[in-house]
């Protein structure tokens, strides 16, 4: 039976412990960011501390220091989403980076008039305005799978939309907004079948799901360190070598050259072409420290737990008066997003904030899926591994006064 002692890994994040408008923080965000463990903490004040130094080109005691962590997080990285090889994963500031990354070099020199891409309705929209620009400048056709009204793609008219035209596909594992977990191999299958390449969004599947990118066989893969117990300003590229070689740089800067001379300059070899300038180092170390984080963590039990929590959520939620889920899909994680009748989502979120329960209430950067369901924005928990159930039940609690305040 696997087992997670919620108790000792509560104690490890310092902001579940605080007080906000004199009553016990409950934290049902952590789909917009995660909270950060003390090791996390402790790793960014060592370097802003006592270990400063640039990477990559000092000549010095602290500058190895630096350039040897911030290498062992690419490690760490690499084992976490089991790349083949350390080429394979480059440090962007974040997931909507690392996707521009891949729409201005792959989307430009590789994609062109008449090419199609294949996105869902259910993008964030850090996966599809960089795709919108590129189908601007380049005359690209943007393609949208459907979504069901349980908030699961139609996977028959995503079929017909491929063709040989299809350049690339874009999808997310996990959708921030509605919790569907979409079936990847289908669609990594289908898509190599017609010649294109895939690049998933992730970002809100690592912190819930084992991700295994070679057993995915995607193509691009892409994700936010601060959605999984690290700090903000990190992301990562991940992305197959044969690939990525055939990409041209994205910037031109200090780290990414070979040779430079004002006739011509070459560049690195991967992941250093493309990461150009000071990284955010500070940042990729503090991430390291969260993989050693959440990879001592029994995945089965959090994967169960998660499960349990959702279930729970969802059977709760359903009794409040005037609450409909919205995103029910058979297979979701981690996201309950909802609407009360004749009440604004904001109003939602100021009240349940009031109370002590921080969640996430507008478009959720997905004003698409928003649409789709035709509501004018959602209320959303997002949970994780350090909640319990009995946040679920100051949730439950606040809307219930929501309800009794709103007069629904
Ligand atoms: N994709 C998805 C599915 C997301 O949930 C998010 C963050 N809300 C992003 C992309 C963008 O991530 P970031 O802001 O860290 O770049």
């Amino acid at each position: 039976m696997p087992n997670l002692n919620i108790q000792n890994i509560r104690r490890d994040f310092p902001q579940l412990h605080r007080v906000v408008y004199n009553r016990p923080l409950v934290y049902l965000d952590s789909g917009n960011t995660s909270l950060k463990p003390q090791i996390v903490i402790d790793a960014v004040n060592q370097i802003n501390s006592l270990e400063t130094a640039n990477i990559h080109r000092g000549t010095h005691y602290l500058s190895e220091v630096a350039t040897k962590k911030y290498e062992d997080a690419r490690l760490k990285v690499k084992n976490f989403i089991n790349a083949n090889q350390l080429s394979e994963v480059i440090f962007t500031k974040g997931t909507t980076e690392a996707i521009n990354l891949v729409a201005q070099t792959f989307g430009r020199a590789m994609i062109g008039a008449g090419d199609e891409i294949v996105l869902t309705q259910m993008e964030h929209h850090s996966n599809i305005v960089p795709w919108q620009m590129l189908a601007q400048e380049k005359g690209v056709v943007l393609k949208v799978v459907p979504v069901n009204d349980d908030g699961e793609l139609d996977l028959g008219a995503f079929h017909q939309l491929l063709s040989k035209n299809t350049k690339l596909v874009c999808v997310t594992h996990v959708s921030n907004a509605l919790g569907t977990v979409n079936p990847l191999s289908e669609i990594i299958d289908a898509s190599h079948a017609v010649g294109a390449r895939v690049l998933v969004d992730g970002a809100q599947a690592v912190p819930h799901l084992k991700v295994d990118v070679q057993a995915l066989n995607c193509d691009f893969y892409v994700f936010s360190s601060h959605k999984l117990c690290g700090p903000t300003g990190v992301g990562v590229l991940y992305g197959k070598k044969e690939v990525l070689e055939r990409m041209p740089p994205y910037q031109g800067g200090g780290d990414m050259i070979a040779q430079v001379t004002f006739e011509q300059s070459t560049y690195a070899e991967l992941p250093h072409k493309f990461e150009a300038g000071t990284p955010n180092i500070a940042g990729v170390i503090g991430f390291g420290a969260a993989l050693d984080y959440v990879d001592a963590l029994d995945w089965e039990a959090v994967e169960h737990h998660e499960n349990d929590l959702l279930a729970y959520g969802t059977e709760q939620l359903a009794l409040v008066k005037g609450l409909r889920l919205i995103g029910t899909a058979a297979k979701k994680c981690s996201v309950l997003s909802f609407v009360i009748t004749g009440v604004h989502p904001h109003d939602i979120g100021s009240i349940v904030d009031r109370q002590g329960v921080a969640i996430r209430a507008g478009h959720l950067c997905a004003q698409p899926i928003v649409n789709r369901f035709g509501v004018p924005a959602l209320a959303r928990a997002s949970l994780a591994f350090y909640n319990t159930k009995e946040e679920i039940d100051s949730l439950v609690n606040a809307l219930n006064r929501v309800v009794e305040v709103m007069g629904v």
